[in-house]
């Protein structure tokens, strides 16, 4: 059920009827050639097979109201029920209410990287229910598969997101088997697992494991099946746009100069994107230029080498980096990110292990958080891009940390041990050099 008043400030943009009730969610459309379809578990276009987005009835009308009301919202992504596609009640319904993750303002960070004072800020999503940014989407999939009928949740992941899945599942009664790359960190495995669902490791990579659940789709074994990243993939994406949507309401709703986000297949910096663009059209905030910067991992960087060799395709690679859960090596929204990079005047850069590693610690000691690999080539990357003069330290900066970095403790493990075991005397202590 629409929330009272939103139907009558809807503008229908969309012609095909459709009776799943997705609030604002009018339809799908083809993010190639535009054609519209109407809401369901579909993703490729029938005509030219490009990706579909959901397409909305976006409300009208005065942007102080809205924005009264999403300030009047939880505490949680779905203040924002307005603007995704999910049913107006969706608060009420069983799920694990994620975001409203905190945007920490980095000064110290700031200091070490020669940026201006107040204006470098990491968004932190290792605070979300099971540690990463993926509870976002998987929440937006969560109601497309209530919406169309679906007993079971499924995904193929780099670690993340089946967590992610199989605690929504588990939260919401839904039945779940996730797919993964069989040589995951420890923590991501455990963290898939122990939520009670089915967890199936496959001898081969990330796009070896995505390429099984396409197949897996078209056939009968996959019926009634939920793939919250390829059949429910329109819907799931949607849930990126929080990310933006918060970072600006955090800012006293203002868009920032500067976003660096990290690529997997691309989705999350796209629809960053779509999220201020949004924010722009609904009056929300006030339009002006900002720049979009990708990060990726020198082991796993297609888009950043298409990126620099000034091409529009990009060439998949076969991966090899500690940033497992960036680790797609053929990235389905590759070519959208180039062009979102270009036209908004960014970049994408990648960094080595060795840097992801240096910015782990460097973030953890200088603001107290413990990222991820991910967070430690966004953090990497900025470094990079300001010694590059491509970032500029004096406009406001916001570097996402995406993942939390117990579940990636290998990384650092090895260089972040013990100052000194001694016997508990304080004869041991003194002879250890460490009192003031
Ligand atoms: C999945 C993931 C991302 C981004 O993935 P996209 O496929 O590009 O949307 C970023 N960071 C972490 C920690 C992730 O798990
Ligand atoms: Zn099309």
């Amino acid at each position: 059920m629409r929330r009272k008043g939103l139907a009558s400030m809807a503008v229908q943009t969309v012609d095909t009827a459709t009776t799943v009730d997705l609030g604002p969610a009018s339809g799908l459309s083809c993010r190639e050639c535009g054609e519209k379809f109407p809401l369901g578990p579909i993703f490729a276009c029938e005509l030219c097979f490009g990706p579909l987005e959901v397409a909305y009835d976006l409300p009208e009308g005065d942007p102080e109201a809205l924005r009264k009301r999403i300030e009047a919202g939880p505490a949680n992504i779905w203040r924002y029920a307005p603007l995704l596609p999910v049913p107006a009640d969706v608060a009420d319904k069983p799920n694990l209410n994620p975001g409203w993750t905190k945007l920490v303002q980095a000064d110290n960070l700031a200091r070490e990287l020669g940026v201006e004072p107040g204006k470098l800020f990491v968004k932190d999503d290792s605070g979300n229910p099971t540690h990463s940014f993926k509870d976002r989407v998987v929440a937006q999939a969560l109601e497309a598969a209530r919406a169309f009928g679906f007993t079971t949740l499924s995904c193929s992941s780099t670690g993340n997101l089946a967590g992610a899945v199989g605690a929504a599942a588990a939260r919401a009664g839904f039945r779940s088997c996730v797919f993964i790359p069989h040589d995951l960190e420890q923590g991501k495995v455990v963290m898939a697992a122990v939520y009670g669902g089915e967890l199936v490791g496959i001898e081969g990579n990330y796009d070896d494991v995505n390429r099984f659940c396409s197949e897996l789709i078209g056939d009968p074994l996959g019926e009634g099946w939920g793939f919250v990243n390829v059949n429910l993939r329109p819907y799931y994406g949607e849930g990126s746009k929080t990310l933006a949507y918060e970072i600006c309401e955090q800012l006293g709703w203002q868009l920032p100069d500067q976003i660096v986000i990290p690529i997997a297949s691309g989705s999350q910096l796209t629809k960053i994107d779509k999220g201020l663009q949004e924010l722009i059209k609904l009056g929300l905030v006030e339009d002006k230029p900002y720049k979009i910067f990708g990060a990726q991992a020198e082991g796993c960087s297609p888009v950043s080498a298409a990126f620099k060799a000034g091409h529009d395709v990009v060439r998949p690679q076969k991966p090899n980096t500690i940033a497992k859960s960036l680790a797609i090596g053929n990235p389905a929204d590759g070519p959208y990110v180039l062009d979102i990079a270009r036209r908004t005047g960014g970049a994408v850069e990648d960094v080595n292990d060795e840097q992801v590693v240096d910015a782990i610690k460097l973030l953890a000691r200088t603001e107290g958080i413990f990222a991820e690999t991910a967070g430690g080539v966004t953090v990497g990357v900025t470094k990079k891009l300001i010694e590059d003069g491509v970032l500029d330290p004096t406009l406001t900066t916001v570097v996402l940390n995406t993942g939390d970095g117990l579940k990636t403790l290998d990384a650092v493990a090895e260089t972040s041990q013990a100052t000194a075991t001694i016997r508990p005397s304080l004869d041991a202590f003194r002879d250890a050099g460490l009192a003031n």
